[in-house]
């Protein structure tokens, strides 16, 4: 760890960055995971990801909070005690950065679109179009890997970007207080409620397997530059515009924005955990403390497989048919109304995820329509309403 650290101060930004990255990849492949041995409900180690339509079931090695956490220790232990290079570096570096990232997204992309042509990992998962744009940025494979466990989608949704997020807004604090003397309740506010986010993506890895990136997906430049570029550039646009204009908000403003973002966080959180139980133990479970009320349907897999699942008509899951995207964008919301209204700027990420998570609820209604037909206008018409109950 050492080796790679030390230097970091002294190296060009795309040494730092590449030395940052080559961490992150021997995290995730040379470190199994400790914290689910003494993390109470923290389910890590080897799990199962979803059926492929091709019908084969990966294994993962689910070790994203281990290393978020030996990161920001990293982190937090060179600020604090080391000294090896200053917090503001990602700031300092913010476009030369910008460069490395870029190169990094159109390199994986590039690497999976030659790998889906002629090395796929499961050729029978592979997507053809016959569009040669579409498929560089959708992508060709499914699932594609290095070896057992060096899986693209799952190192690139989640590190570097989502572990950077944190690093990023850390980053921007610091340079704000040496600017500014002082760190903005602003700041703070951007700082807590995206960790809590950052956070729990991380201790629900497992449930991540489950998601529509991992479940549906190909992987090409959509993936493989969003995760490198996007995310970390313009998720992080509230703390930036933080660092030039420090806002201090009025006490009732910050407590109204921290309301907004932990109630967000609380829908997000328990309408995605009541469709996971639910999932999990195939119904027999309590969602509000009732037995829930069940769609049975079937459908037929690629390979022609009949295959029986179940939708949930209770809880959130009964409030509207995508609440969960809701709770997130109440979040998002918070991060944005704490940077004030100054300015149009740190609203782009609220103006992104609406945009994001519309198209998406859209994207996969259709996908669910086709994949149950019947059962699918079942559930619609128990549940009328896909995000806001009378409205949309
Ligand atoms: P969902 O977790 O909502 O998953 C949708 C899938 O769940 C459907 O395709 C279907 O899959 C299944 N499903 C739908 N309705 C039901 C039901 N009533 N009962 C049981 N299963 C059902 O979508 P995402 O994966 O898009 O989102 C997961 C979370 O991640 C969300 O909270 C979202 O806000 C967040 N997110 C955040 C992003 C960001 O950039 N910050 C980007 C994308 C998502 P099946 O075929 O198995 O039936």
């Amino acid at each position: 760890m050492s080796l790679l650290c030390v230097p970091l101060g002294r190296c060009p930004p795309g040494g730092a960055g590449q030395a940052a990255c080559v961490f992150q990849v021997l995290l995730y492949t040379s470190l199994p995971d400790f914290c689910h041995k003494f993390l109470p409900g923290y389910v890590g180690g080897i799990q199962e990801g979803a059926v492929t339509p091709a019908g084969v079931v990966n294994k993962y090695q689910i070790n994203g909070l281990q290393a978020w956490l030996l990161t920001h220790l990293l982190w937090f232990a060179n600020a604090h005690l080391l000294s090896w290079f200053s917090p503001t570096i990602i700031f300092d570096n913010w476009i030369p950065l910008l460069w490395c990232a870029n190169i990094l997204g159109y390199a994986v992309s590039t690497f999976a679109m030659v790998k889906g042509y002629f090395f796929p990992t499961s050729a029978r998962d592979c997507k053809f179009t016959g569009n040669f744009f579409y498929n560089y940025m959708m992508g060709v494979e499914f699932n594609p890997r290095i070896g057992k466990w060096f899986d693209f989608k799952l190192f690139f949704n989640g590190r570097p970007g989502i572990v950077a997020w944190t690093l990023i807004n850390l980053s921007f604090a610091a340079k704000q207080r040496e600017l500014h003397g002082h760190v903005t309740n602003a700041m703070v506010l951007v700082n807590v409620l995206q960790a809590i986010y950052v956070i729990d993506f991380f201790w629900n890895e497992t449930w991540y397997l489950k998601t529509i990136d991992i479940c549906h997906d190909h992987f090409g430049w959509y993936l493989g530059w969003g995760d490198c570029v996007w995310l970390p550039y313009l998720y992080t646009l509230q703390g930036l515009y933080l660092v030039y204009h420090p806002v201090q908000l009025s006490t009732p403003h910050a407590m109204g924005v921290l309301l907004l973002g932990l109630v967000g966080y609380y829908i997000f959180r328990v309408a995605n955990h009541q469709k996971d139980l639910f999932r999990r133990t195939d119904g027999r479970c309590l969602i509000w403390g009732k037995k829930p009320k069940v769609i049975e349907c079937s459908y037929t897999s690629a390979d022609g497989q009949r295959h029986h699942s179940k939708l949930l008509v209770s809880g959130f899951w009964g409030v509207a048919r995508h609440f969960n995207y809701v709770g997130d964008l109440m979040g998002s919301l918070a991060y944005c109304l704490a940077c004030g209204g100054g300015h149009l700027l740190p609203y782009f990420y609220i103006i992104y995820m609406a945009i994001l998570l519309t198209h998406r609820c859209l994207r996969d209604e259709h996908r669910c329509a086709s994949k149950y037909g019947r059962d699918w206008e079942r559930y619609t018409a128990a549940v009328p309403y896909r995000l806001l109950p009378g409205i949309f």
